[in-house]
């Protein structure tokens, strides 16, 4: 049972979480090879067809340029500053050419499975009776939650808004009650039936809207009760965006609950 399961876990492990951190050196030196023989391939094979040497010569010459290349190898392990710049310089190259080089992307499939048949038995071994290993082999595949979290932070501090601004519109049009909810400066009209035209007072644009918002104070000019789409509303206040007594909820991190509407809205309206 217990080695089905970690043979399972071998299966589907794919090497994006632990192995790459730990293949990325064998990965970024073989991406060094590649690049220098790709390099060192054209340079050769488009002489090759013009001059017609023979093939002891062409040979000679191949060895000398992979000692060379060798030798040019070691010389960047060496230098960790210049490695660094290296690094960046391949990174940029493969990010350029493996979109669009099935070679490059056979071969990379092939590092990454080499390294993971080469490292199973270990990883297995090290995962069965091991429990630092596993504890981290599992922290490093709760990677979503991780994002998640980093996520949450992210909407917390509103840094995303117009994600807040998305959720706040589904939250709206999914969730019936919320649309009986009471805003400080704006009145919702919301369209049972289908979805109403109208011009927002902000953007000074038409839309075919479900809903749309209206503002409580009618306007100087006219007296009329201007409109708001939802995008020039949120922007416009996020904090009273937000229905009385939801104040500094951020969607995405949690249920909201309705409120008790026997005491709702709260009589002291204007301060939430
Ligand atoms: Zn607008």
């Amino acid at each position: 049972m217990s080695y089905s399961f970690a043979n399972s876990m071998c299966q589907i492990w794919t090497g994006f979480v632990k192995s790459y951190s730990r293949t990325h050196a064998t990965i970024s030196q073989s991406l060094l090879r590649s690049f220098h023989s790709s390099r060192i391939q054209n340079a050769t094979e488009s002489k090759d067809q013009e001059s017609g040497q023979e093939d002891a010569g062409k040979e000679a010459s191949k060895d000398k340029r992979r000692e060379y290349a060798r030798k040019y190898h070691q010389k960047i392990l060496n230098d960790p500053e210049r490695l660094q710049r290296k690094r960046q310089q391949w990174r940029r190259w493969y990010a350029k050419n493996y979109p669009n080089n099935p070679t490059l992307q056979q071969k990379r499939l092939e590092n990454v499975r080499r390294w993971r048949d080469a490292h199973r038995d270990e990883h297995v071994n090290n995962y069965l009776n091991d429990a630092a290993y596993r504890e981290a082999y599992q922290k490093g595949n709760k990677h979503n939650k991780a994002s998640d979290e980093k996520k949450r932070v992210r909407l917390e501090q509103n840094v995303d808004n117009c994600q807040q601004i998305m959720k706040f519109c589904q939250w709206i049009s999914h969730t019936e009650w919320a649309r009986r909810m009471a805003w400080e400066t704006h009145e919702l009209l919301w369209n049972e039936t289908g979805k109403t035209p109208g011009l927002c007072a902000s953007c000074k644009s038409v839309y075919t809207r479900k809903f749309w918002w209206q503002r409580k104070k009618s306007d100087e000019k006219s007296g009329e009760k201007l409109l708001d789409c939802h995008n020039c509303f949120c922007h416009k206040d996020w904090e009273k965006a937000m229905p009385i007594g939801m104040r500094g909820h951020v969607f995405g991190t949690g249920r909201i609950r309705q409120p008790d509407w026997t005491k709702y809205p709260p009589p002291s309206s204007s301060k939430s």
